[in-house]
């Protein structure tokens, strides 16, 4: 009675997951759909902890363990969640990513002891058995320790390194790693144990030999990727606990993070190899390019003389970056687009899918402002409307508009498609200096013929322009 329970909770879970899944493709549902899944992953593991029964048909009894950790384990994600800034989501979603890929390996560690020392002998267990431990806890080994460096690149913390023949170092690393598993699987050495160990320590080796060369715009890639490891680490154990919740959620993850991981690829036109592989952003090309900008001049615009410019506008386009989330200035230009549409200005935004530091950053940041989203025009069909745009408003952006990705085939992001704002009558690019964006390279557009350049806070600049607008 009690395990067809169960297995209807974690039916009714799997399909509270793939539901939520769904809804989080568009902002309006994305809310409601991780309530929903969150719903169904609670249900899970209380209809786990209450309902399950071991092969003796005995319950769990180590409660206050059990609820000890959940106690423990959820305040901390909630006041980290509750706490973190919207630009600092990434660094949070890699670390929480990371905790999932530790989970697996422990997942692992756990059973090949448990099952070694219950078995008597490794011999007795199975080679599947085995496998998929071997699976869960490579993989989210390799997930912990790429996510961890992932975090503190993102924050800061650590630098890109990497040296000649790297790639080979680890490719070397991931072929003994194999060569132990296939070992341990057909011969079941006395020393089994110890080379489990040795297959952890290479894995989290591994893991952080693989992130640390690569960096600048390529590390939202290489989060997505990592979450997917995650994923299929996760549902390895649900294998070995034929654990449907977890199998389903575990492939869930993994295919979705596949996707995304794609999806982010095709939109900066890079294959996944060349991220992996080719390191992208942030080196010293990437210095020295910011740096020989410095002698250019470049035409600045005032508030008063960019609100009449606006305000006698027949079609505005705004193109919302990073430096918009920064400012937290979304309810300000959500005003400003008020004031205009009130004058009779069509404003609209142009969205670049790796705007902002998250993926989908852009659409959560406006949604909040309550931007109505048939505003929001995705980047193919923005380009052919900045064409026909009297003024392009470049609000905390950098690389996404970068005419460089175009025609100069040795910047670091050549061939990633960009919002082509330089073909519209004026662009305006609100920044508080000459810095840089996210690749670490100079930006011809602040040089261009049609850009001029409104230096500031993007909140503060905003405000006066919808001071300005309503003064006219
Ligand atoms: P960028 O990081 O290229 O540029 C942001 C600009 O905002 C900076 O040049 C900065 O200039 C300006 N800025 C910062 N603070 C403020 C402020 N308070 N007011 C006004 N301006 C400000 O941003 P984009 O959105 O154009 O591009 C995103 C980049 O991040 C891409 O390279 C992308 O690949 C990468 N990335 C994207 C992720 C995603 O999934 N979306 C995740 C991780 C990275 P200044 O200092 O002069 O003000």
């Amino acid at each position: 009675m009690e395990l067809s329970l169960l297995t209807i909770i974690y039916l009714v879970a799997a399909v509270t997951f793939i539901l939520g899944l769904k809804m989080l493709s568009s902002p309006a549902s994305a809310r409601k759909g991780n309530l929903i899944a969150a719903f169904g992953m609670v249900l899970a593991i209380l209809g786990t902890i209450f309902f399950y029964r071991d092969e003796e048909g005995k319950v769990l009894h180590n409660y206050l363990w059990i609820f000890g950790g959940l106690a423990i384990g959820s305040g901390a994600g909630w006041v980290a969640a509750r706490k973190v800034k919207m630009t600092a989501m990434p660094e949070l979603v890699s670390l929480f990513n990371g905790m999932g890929g530790a989970c697996a390996a422990l997942i692992s560690l756990i059973e090949f002891n448990h099952l070694s020392h219950s078995a008597g002998n490794l011999s007795a267990v199975s080679g599947g058995t085995l496998l998929i431990i071997f699976l869960g806890l490579i993989i989210g080994s390799i997930s912990f320790a790429g996510s961890v460096v992932a975090w503190g690149k993102l924050n800061g913390r650590i630098k890109d390194f990497s040296f000649k023949g790297q790639h080979w170092i680890n490719f070397i690393i991931l072929a003994l790693v194999v060569f132990l598993v296939a070992f341990i699987l057909i011969s079941r050495p006395e020393t089994s144990g110890m080379l489990f160990y040795a297959v952890l320590f290479l894995s989290l080796l591994y893991g952080f030999f693989f992130v640390m060369p690569i960096g600048g715009a390529d590390m939202p890639v290489v989060i997505s990727l990592l979450n997917s490891f995650t994923g299929v680490a996760a549902a390895s154990g649900g294998f070995l606990y034929d654990n449907k919740a977890m199998l389903t959620g575990g492939i869930l993850v993994g295919a979705a993070g596949t996707l995304l991981t794609i999806l982010m690829c095709k939109a900066m036109n890079r294959s996944i190899f060349n991220v992996l592989v080719g390191n992208f952003g942030g080196g010293a090309a990437a210095a020295t390019g910011a740096a020989a900008g410095g002698a250019r001049a470049v035409k600045e615009i005032t508030a008063s003389d960019l609100a009449i410019n606006l305000n006698y506008s027949k079609s505005v386009v705004v193109v919302p970056g990073y430096g918009l989330a920064v400012a937290q200035a979304q309810k300000t230009v959500k005003e400003l687009e008020d004031v205009l549409e009130a004058n009779g200005v069509e404003v609209r935004y142009a969205i670049h899918p790796v705007a902002g530091r998250m993926p989908g950053h852009m659409n959560v940041l406006l949604a909040e402002a309550n931007v109505p989203y048939p505003k929001l025009v995705d980047l193919e069909e923005a380009n052919e409307m900045l064409a026909q745009a009297d003024v392009v408003l470049v609000l905390g952006a950098n690389d996404v508009v970068n005419p460089a990705a175009k025609d100069d085939p040795t910047s670091p992001i050549y061939g990633m498609p960009v919002l082509e704002v330089w073909n519209a009558k004026l662009v305006v690019v609100v920044k508080r200096s000459m810095g840089a964006g996210y690749a670490g390279i100079e930006n011809p557009l602040f040089f261009h013929d049609r850009t001029k350049m409104l230096f500031g806070d993007a909140k503060k600049v905003l405000q006066d322009l919808v001071n300005e607008v309503k003064a006219l």
